[in-house]
């Protein structure tokens, strides 16, 4: 399959991985918005968040975890934050596999989009 985070959960392209398990890996985003920005990705190819299939549901709360457990490593855990999932062409997802930003580490703008 030609997805680019299919390639770095195969290892077939590099990426900062910072953590992996069964279900998901996380890695720094290639073009980072702020001094943390990392990328919590399902390891099995669901396109979106809107492709996400009832049974998967517990796989976001999972994601969310890991992001506060990432958030704690990176020393961010008390300043604060945001996790953030783009979904489809006007929710401005450029990569068609799900994934959750993990930005902070300085003070993020008030407003979404
Ligand atoms: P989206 O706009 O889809 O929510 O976010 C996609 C993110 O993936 C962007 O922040 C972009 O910088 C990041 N990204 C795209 N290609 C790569 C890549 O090959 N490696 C890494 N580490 N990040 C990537
Ligand atoms: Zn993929």
């Amino acid at each position: 399959m030609d997805c680019v985070f299919c390639k770095i959960v195969a290892s077939e392209i590099p990426a900062d991985v910072r953590y992996r398990d069964e279900e998901v890996i996380a890695f720094a985003d290639i073009n980072p918005v702020a001094p943390t920005h990392l990328l919590i990705i399902p390891r099995k190819h669901i396109p979106s968040l809107a492709h996400l299939p009832d049974a998967e549901t517990p796989l976001i709360g999972h994601m969310a975890k890991i992001a506060n457990q990432l958030a704690n490593e990176e020393g961010i855990f008390e300043s604060g934050y945001r996790l953030a999932i783009s979904c489809g062409e006007q929710g401005g997802q450029e990569v068609p596999h799900l994934h959750m930003h993990l930005v902070g580490g300085r003070q993020l703008a008030p407003t979404l989009g």
